[in-house]
């Protein structure tokens, strides 16, 4: 293939992104055999509304709302181990990824929360090359615009605090060391 065909490809793969955007989701897990070992090997399962197995069915069948109303991918904690075990080797926790991803994009209400909280936290790690605790949540709490929200956390933290796990931390904009690796993963991403 030659570089014009590649790129008209690309670009052929986007407008139909721009109308569908669980099409990459479905092309990853179009095999499903509806088995169910996913959902039988998911340690978060019980708490999720629907399954890993009808999560899939539900890619396939397009139902976007349904998908997008439910909490199952946010539980995912990307343990591998559904994508470990599927029979038909399908990339089960990219797929739960790129529904985060979705959710993300599209800034969905019920995920801003979790959507705030991620951003947040790889600031945190592009500033600093790891992660600042207390500097993150405070950041979080402020994104938040919920000042509340940060009574909820104060036991936890004044008792992490006590017990030297956690420290005082001025927010700062920090040296980013991994810089070079953000510009890249933001470049490749961006193709
Ligand atoms: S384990 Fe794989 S084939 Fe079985 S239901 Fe889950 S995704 Fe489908
Ligand atoms: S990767 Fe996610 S969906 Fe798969 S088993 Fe782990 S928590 Fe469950």
């Amino acid at each position: 293939m030659n570089q014009v065909e590649k790129i008209e490809n690309s670009q052929t793969e986007k407008n139909a992104l721009e109308k569908d955007p669980l099409l990459h989701i479905k092309k990853m897990i179009q095999s499903c055999i509806q088995c169910g070992t996913c959902s039988g090997s998911c340690p978060n399962a019980f708490a999720m509304d629907l399954t890993p197995r009808k999560m899939w069915r539900m890619v396939l069948m397009n139902r976007k709302k349904e998908i997008f109303q439910s909490k199952t991918f946010i539980l995912c904690s990307s343990c591998y181990y559904c994508t470990l075990r599927c029979p038909r080797g399908l990339p089960l926790t990219e797929a739960m990824n790129a529904l985060k991803e979705i959710a993300a994009k599209e800034q969905i209400p019920r995920y801003k929360q979790t959507t705030l909280f991620n951003r947040c936290f790889i600031d945190s790690v592009r500033r600093h090359g790891r992660v600042r605790e207390t500097e993150f949540m405070t950041h979080y709490f402020f994104a938040m615009k919920n000042p509340f929200i940060s009574f909820r956390f104060a036991p936890l933290g004044i008792k992490l605090m006590m017990k030297r796990k956690l420290a005082i931390q001025i927010p700062s904009k920090g040296t980013a060391p991994l810089e070079a690796i953000f510009k890249k993963v933001e470049e490749v991403e961006n193709r």
